[in-house]
């Protein structure tokens, strides 16, 4: 009768309270990084870049780049567990006339969320009026070929050992790597991990990056992929202004958690980013002592999201954040997910 009713509410509460108490202390002692590590990590990478643009600028000095810059959680305030990577973003200068972007979904590939990059006008700009024609395949521009140059450059033809010993660190390509990474060793006992991320930025301001589809299939290759990290990035952070809430706590929580849990390696920042603005639309209470309650329904969002087969990107719902994915990742996310809501303490336990 009544009275069972009450005690189960007072037993989902108290588990409720532990849970909320659990949450913050294993962000305390797990996710947050220590101050000084984060700083420690951010001069290595900058120490890093600078000596990469004094080489590119004399090395190669006709190649159309912007100016490279550091990028990724470690800026952002979102790292987790360890300071331990990076983005170096280097952006391409594309000829307005010589080149436009294909959506992903007027292709036949039909994929949301990637693009086409086409060379234009070949008949009045014939090959090599470009700089990056050396990156053209079959008439678009190929991110693949595009990483090619870097690596050739990065792994073949830097002195690292040399900067290495000026700057007091080991460096070294990290081979072999599909995403031309950089390994930095910085301190006897801390490694930092840089990768090369070509990126394009067209007309309209749509981000396009050198990392290639993962359930890459030949046809694949071609395509860009869109970045929506800064404004999804941003949104998450204006919510938790106007309210003082705590998405981004739940979500380095959240993302410490998948780091952690080797079944729940496959979920990245972005998915969890977006997964909480969707979120966000429904539920408006992001206090502090809504932790546990917001990070319960987040888990449970996710399991509903997987069953669907579907995670649509907050600020492109045509996008499928899951569509590389196999079918057996989405199982095996799914049914970890879906156990951890009977029990979410056990993923905090490391
Ligand atoms: P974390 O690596 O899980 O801490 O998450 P981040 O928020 O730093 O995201 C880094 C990942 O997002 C990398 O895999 C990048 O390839 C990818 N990414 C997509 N767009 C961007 C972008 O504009 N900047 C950076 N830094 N990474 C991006």
């Amino acid at each position: 009768g009544g009275s069972g009713a009450t005690q189960t509410d007072l037993l989902r509460a108290r588990m409720r309270l532990s849970l909320q108490e659990h949450l913050w202390e294993f962000y305390q002692s797990n996710v947050n990084i220590p101050t000084e590590e984060q700083a420690t990590a951010r001069r290595a990478a900058l120490d890093i870049c600078a000596e990469l643009r004094v080489f590119l600028h004399a090395k190669l000095p006709d190649m159309p780049l912007r100016e490279m810059y550091l990028s990724g959680s470690l800026y952002d305030d979102l790292q987790v567990v360890t300071a331990d990577h990076a983005q170096l973003m280097v952006p391409l200068i594309l000829e307005k006339n010589l080149w436009s972007s294909i959506p992903g979904e007027d292709t036949i590939m039909n994929v949301p969320g990637f693009w086409l990059v086409r060379r234009e006008n070949l008949e009045y700009f014939p090959r090599n009026s470009s700089y990056w024609d050396r990156c053209m395949v079959g008439g678009y521009l190929s991110p693949k070929s595009v990483l090619e140059v870097f690596d050739k450059l990065v792994a073949g033809s830097i002195n690292w050992p040399a900067i290495g010993s000026v700057l007091d660190y080991v460096i070294r390509p990290v081979v072999p790597s599909e995403t031309l990474t950089l390994e930095v060793q910085y301190e006897t006992d801390r490694r930092l991990y840089v990768d090369f991320l070509p990126l394009l930025v067209m007309e309209d301001g749509t981000s396009l990056i050198a990392k290639p589809h993962r359930l890459a299939a030949e046809r694949h290759e071609n395509l860009w992929r869109q970045s929506f990290r800064v404004a999804e990035t941003a949104r998450l952070r204006a919510l938790d202004q106007e309210d003082g809430g705590v998405r981004c706590t739940c979500l380095k929580v959240a993302k410490a958690v998948c780091k952690l849990n080797p079944a729940l390696s496959r979920l990245n920042a972005s998915q969890l980013t977006n997964a909480i603005l969707l979120l966000s639309e429904k539920e408006g209470d992001w206090t502090q002592e809504a932790l546990a309650d917001r990070f319960l329904q987040l888990l449970r969002s996710l399991v509903g999201h997987l069953e669907a087969g579907r995670l649509p990107c907050a600020l492109n719902p045509k996008v499928n954040l899951f569509c590389e994915l196999t079918e057996q990742e989405v199982d095996e996310l799914g049914y970890t997910l879906y156990c951890a809501l009977s029990d979410p303490e056990g993923l905090l336990r490391t």
